[in-house]
């Protein structure tokens, strides 16, 4: 028989355990919803953290998806009930999207933090977490135009080379394709394989964002705003072109030898004549020419809301020999650029000069379909004036009216502005790169830039102005 006394104090000693026992559940409660909402993410990344991994003990590692919905990424279970990660086009979007599982790369690096993260309501997670479940994490939404995509990795084919297509007034990539590529979904079994030089031609390598390559009559873009900024944006030009322009003991040949005659800066321009711009690369400020190139950012770091982006290099002086001055006017010599980058070039003109920073990951989404950020698009500022832009528009629609570009399909409805290259990259001249940068206007005004480079294909108009109309056909249909 317990006596009263003794009744209170076990009742007093319940009463304590249960105080303490609901001073932990609060406690826990805090402790997790501090570790999912403010968790942070040097802790979480560093990395010798050990909880820093592709899955996690309390969140399924959430989706990727192209901004019209289709899953690119997404964690499913194997036979034996693991998490793995699923890439359902594989190799589509692999350079963008990257992989899990050998390290990480691309946006599956550049967003795994918030991809482990849940923003379900509290009350789903709590009851999750009681029943020993884990809660869905977020979804990242990209930019990807899933049609434009698809798009520009068929047309690039078997070309090793890169597409990059930019809306000029957003700065949001709707296409990025790099080839030789990898299958994510076998990245692992297959590494030895893919990181072995003497097998492939780096496919880890992102050519668009990363491609070093030499721009040929692309580069024309900016020796032609150097030119009109050396005569306060007169563009008063002319040029008698025979074919060809000897400087020292060098020789400069218009493509397939052509005498284009007499031309004003259009028709120079349009024509993609070699001769005149090496002539008129030599007239210029040496200074001023590189100044006019950082302006439209070589030398430096672009400026992008990507992980990694090659910085592009222009580089002449006074003590450069003129016969290299010449080269470089027209593209050759050693300047390197990325497709990315003439992109945003482009991009910038297509904007009346406004450069907007070129981004792919757009919105992070809960799995209960609440926004929990959202990427507003960044104003870089002016690349060039609107006055500079106008007149660079009006010689790249050229190109495509009556230029290297002409002969070109682009379809109905679409005004197009673009630039042709045959980049030389070998001391063997016949084998060239094919390149195309301009971009498309609807008659809604809608814009897309695009830049390709086709390695080794050819000439610029038969490959890649050709492959830039299947984008904007898928882009604008
Ligand atoms: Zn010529």
């Amino acid at each position: 028989m317990i006596d009263k006394k003794t009744h209170r104090l076990i009742r007093k000693e319940i009463y304590i355990v249960g105080i303490l026992f609901f001073g932990l559940f609060i406690a826990m409660i805090v402790y997790f919803c501090n570790y999912v909402n403010n968790g942070s993410k040097e802790f979480i990344y560093n990395a010798y953290n050990s909880r820093f991994s592709v899955f996690s003990d309390d969140v399924v590692r959430g989706n990727i998806y192209t901004a019209d919905g289709k899953v690119i990424a997404k964690t499913a279970y194997d036979s034996e009930d693991n998490e793995v990660r699923v890439y359902p086009d594989e190799r589509l979007f692999c350079h963008a999207v990257g992989y899990v599982g050998q390290g990480m790369a691309g946006l599956e690096a550049q967003y795994s933090f918030d991809l482990l993260k849940s923003n379900i309501t509290l009350e789903d997670q709590i009851n999750n977490n009681l029943a020993g479940q884990k809660s869905p994490g977020d979804s990242l939404y990209t930019t990807f135009d899933y049609d434009t995509q698809l798009a520009a990795f068929d047309g690039l084919g078997m070309f090793d080379g890169a597409v990059i297509a930019i809306e000029p007034d957003t700065g949001r990539i709707v296409a990025m394709v790099s080839k030789p590529d990898y299958d994510p979904n076998t990245i692992a079994k297959y590494w030895d394989d893919i990181t072995d030089s003497t097998k492939n031609k780096s496919s880890l390598l992102n050519r668009a964002t990363s491609g070093a390559y030499p721009p040929g009559s692309t580069f024309k873009i900016v020796t032609t705003l150097a030119y009109l900024r050396a005569n306060n944006g007169d563009d008063t030009f002319s040029y008698s072109c025979n074919g060809k322009f000897e400087i020292d003991d060098y020789t400069i040949h218009c493509s397939g030898n052509k005498k284009h005659g007499s031309e004003d800066l259009l028709k120079a321009f349009s024509n993609s004549c070699n001769s005149a711009y090496a002539y008129m690369g030599l007239e210029l400020d040496r200074n001023a020419f590189i100044g006019t190139s950082e302006d439209l950012l070589f030398n430096t770091t672009l400026p992008t809301l990507l992980d990694t982006t090659k910085k592009s290099s222009f580089k002449i002086d006074d003590k450069t020999k003129d016969s290299i001055v010449a080269q470089t006017a027209i593209g050759q010599g050693s300047t390197t650029v990325s497709p990315l980058h003439m992109c945003m070039i482009v991009s910038a003109i297509a904007n009346d000069g406004v450069l907007m920073e070129p981004y792919l990951a757009d919105k992070l989404i809960s799995a209960d379909g609440q926004l929990v950020s959202q990427t507003e698009p960044v104003e870089y500022g002016q690349l060039l004036t609107k006055e500079e832009s106008q007149l660079l528009q009006s010689y790249m629609a050229a190109v495509v009216e009556e230029g290297t570009a002409e002969k070109v399909n682009f379809g109905e409805g679409l005004t197009v502005y673009g630039k042709t290259g045959t980049a030389e990259y070998t001391e063997d001249k016949s084998v060239t790169h094919s390149w195309f940068v301009g971009y498309a206007v609807d008659d809604n005004g809608n814009k897309l830039a695009v830049a390709v480079i086709m390695e080794g294909a050819g000439y610029g108009s038969k490959y890649a102005a050709p492959l830039a109309a299947k984008v904007f056909e898928a882009y604008f249909q």
